[in-house]
């Protein structure tokens, strides 16, 4: 059997995606691997093609637990024997996985890194043929990385134990050259074939969005997306929680994921998600390198995150089956605020030194700045993201928030000084500085109690602004923010100005406020789609999903392991009526059509025939 075999056989697929033939390729060949992914790219098929190809068995280094399982399961679901071993399985289950490695029944093995040098694990494959060692998110063990883990540490111990050494292949999304070079030291591969692919996902579709109001922007985001399965990352738990119960007050199906929770919620609320239970994830950071869901069709961030890095491999979770997906971040100033405040306190790195930390948090500091820099961008933003990890790209990319606006600017002079004086005035009055609500409120001409207990009322700049709301108030306010001339003080959310603002004030400089205007509605806007849509029978599609969600259910395992979106598309364009036109339809391998294709295949026929039944 060759490669292509394999692919088309077990997995469904009829060509490799750029990259990974050279790099199974290479392995094939018995040399050393690193391949730089983006997430979603398709990294497990460049170790699992030549699993099922090398003599013996492959061992598959990952971090999480959560992800083995399902890895396995959807091994198991294309007829690949597969098994993991970690800390979930009990004493039996484990004798059991040895007993069947020992006889070599399975192709690949899963393996958490802090079991490698278990004193079982180690004598097990003193005696067996290691063909490949496959390390997933290798970035793990690398120090400046932001994910290490120390446990990575033991591979290379576990290597020199070996009586063989095994072709070693290591995985990760994490792109720049430090962590590269740290990772073929740390691994001592030896004269690896690298490979770096694009990292552009063409079918993401990137957006920044600064509303006033983040919750109302959110539930309008989704109301947009009902029915769709996506996740929404925040900063902090106690945001997770808020934002988890606000829309299931507004008749959203969410749930919710932090590291504040207990195991058994967790566990419960993953998997919700994972079996579309509940179509919306809350979650902080915490979730997501487990996740292997490749239905997400978008991913929001209710705060902006970290880094580019941070942001991309959140983001990237949306579209791993190839079709269309939104990436939204949602932004306001006072993130800065929250995000120097993590990094000023981040509690991870405390084994470090005072001086290596000092280089951790400036290095933190700079990607941070690079992630205000793409919030702020009027530029591409794909570009900007490719940018960000040095790859050559277009000047527009049409499927952008950027790309498919315009911006209008707009002399907000008069405003900016209405807003500025009102600010001195206030504090004049009352000898301390107030929130921005209050300030709207005074400029705005409110008769709420506090201001008028206050006195704020009998100010010259109370209902200044009483033709504008509060919301075009409030963006004023912001923008004043965004270029330098008011500024919120963390510690009490009260509004101040800048030295800046005297230029404002009293020397005639102008502000202007630039919108962004979008040209087309989202829905009209080019995607890359791997199937035309209007091809694809929307009510037969409907059905298919249906029929799904059935297998899915009395399989016990999630929907997207039956088959993917991007598959099931593909099948209600097609309209398969044999086995063999079946196995065409993209992501069918044989195991599955075998498994699968009677149940698909009468539902096409019903559906055909117009039987309402399904
Ligand atoms: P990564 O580990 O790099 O994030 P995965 O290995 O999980 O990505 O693959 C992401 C998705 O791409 C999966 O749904 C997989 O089925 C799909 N995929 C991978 N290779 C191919 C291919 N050659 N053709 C079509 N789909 C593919
Ligand atoms: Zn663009």
């Amino acid at each position: 059997m060759d490669k292509n075999t394999i692919l088309k056989q077990y997995f469904g697929h009829d060509t490799f995606r750029p990259g990974q033939e050279s790099i199974i390729d290479a392995i094939l060949s018995g040399r050393d691997a690193l391949a730089v992914m983006p997430t979603g790219g398709g990294k497990s098929l460049c170790y699992q093609t030549p699993a099922l190809l090398l003599p013996g068995v492959t061992l598959v280094v990952s971090p999480l637990i959560s992800l083995m399982k399902d890895q396995v399961t959807a091994l198991a679901e294309a007829g690949v024997p597969a098994a993991y071993i970690n800390s979930s399985l009990s004493p039996e289950q484990l004798h059991t996985v040895y007993r069947n490695l020992r006889r070599g029944d399975y192709k690949l093995v899963y393996v958490a890194p802090e079991r490698l040098t278990g004193e079982g694990f180690s004598a097990l494959f003193q005696s067996l043929n290691l063909a490949l060692l496959a390390v997933d998110e290798a970035h793990c063990i690398s120090q400046w990385g932001q994910d290490f883990r120390p446990s990575y540490l033991k591979i290379a111990q576990f290597l020199s134990q070996l009586p063989r050494r095994p072709i070693l292949a290591a995985f990760t999304a994490t792109a720049t050259d430090a962590v590269r070079q740290d990772i073929l030291k740390a691994l001592s591969l030896q004269n690896p074939f690298l490979l770096t692919t694009g990292f552009d996902r063409p079918n993401l579709y990137f957006d920044v969005q600064q509303p006033s109001n983040r919750l109302a922007a959110l539930r309008r985001i989704l109301a947009q997306r009902r029915g769709k399965s996506g996740i929404v990352y925040c900063a902090t738990r106690t945001a997770v929680d808020r934002v988890c119960a606000d829309l299931n007050a507004h008749g959203f199906s969410a749930t919710r994921y932090h590291a504040g929770l207990t195991d058994s919620e967790r566990r419960q609320n993953q998997e919700d998600f994972q079996y579309d239970r509940k179509t919306v994830m809350v979650a902080t950071n915490a979730f997501g390198m487990g996740i292997d869901k490749s239905n997400v069709s978008f991913v929001i961030h209710y705060n902006m995150p970290k880094s580019m890095e941070a942001y991309y491999q959140e983001a990237g979770r949306a579209g791993r089956d190839g079709e269309a997906a939104d990436c939204i971040l949602l932004y306001g100033p006072s993130d800065i605020v929250t995000a120097k405040a993590l990094i000023e306190h981040s509690s991870e790195n405390d084994a470090l030194d005072s001086q290596t930390l000092e280089q951790v948090r400036r290095q933190d500091l700079l990607r941070l700045n690079a992630m205000v820099d793409y919030c702020k961008s009027r530029r591409c933003f794909r570009g900007v993201i490719l940018d960000y990890f040095g790859q050559a790209h277009g000047e527009t990319c049409g499927n952008c928030g950027n790309c498919n606006s315009t911006f209008a600017t707009r002399d907000i002079t008069t405003q900016a000084q209405m807003i500025l004086s009102c600010v001195k005035r206030v504090r004049d009055h009352l000898g301390y500085s107030v929130g921005v609500t209050l300030i709207v409120q005074v400029l705005h001409g409110s008769l709420e109690q506090r201001l008028l207990s206050l006195g704020l009322d009998r100010l010259s700049t109370y209902g200044l602004m009483r033709e504008h709301t509060s919301a075009q108030i409030r963006t004023c306010i912001e923008e004043l923010i965004a270029q330098g001339y008011l500024h919120i003080r963390p510690e009490h959310q009260t509004l101040e100005p800048t030295p800046r603002a005297a230029a404002v004030l009293f020397h005639g400089e102008q502000v202007s406020l630039s919108q962004r205007y979008q040209i087309a509605p989202q829905e009209t806007k080019q995607r890359p789609k791997s199937t035309a849509p209007d091809q694809v029978d929307a009510a037969l599609l409907n059905a298919l999903k249906a029929l799904r969600s059935r297998l899915a259910q009395e399989a016990h395992i999630p929907a997207y392991l039956v088959f993917s979106n991007a598959a099931l598309s593909d099948m209600a364009a097609r309209h398969p009526h044999t086995i063999e036109e079946f196995l065409e339809v993209s992501g069918v391998g044989e195991k599955k059509a075998a498994q699968y294709g009677t149940a698909f295949l009468a539902a096409i026929q019903a559906y055909e025939k117009g039987d309402d039944a399904l």
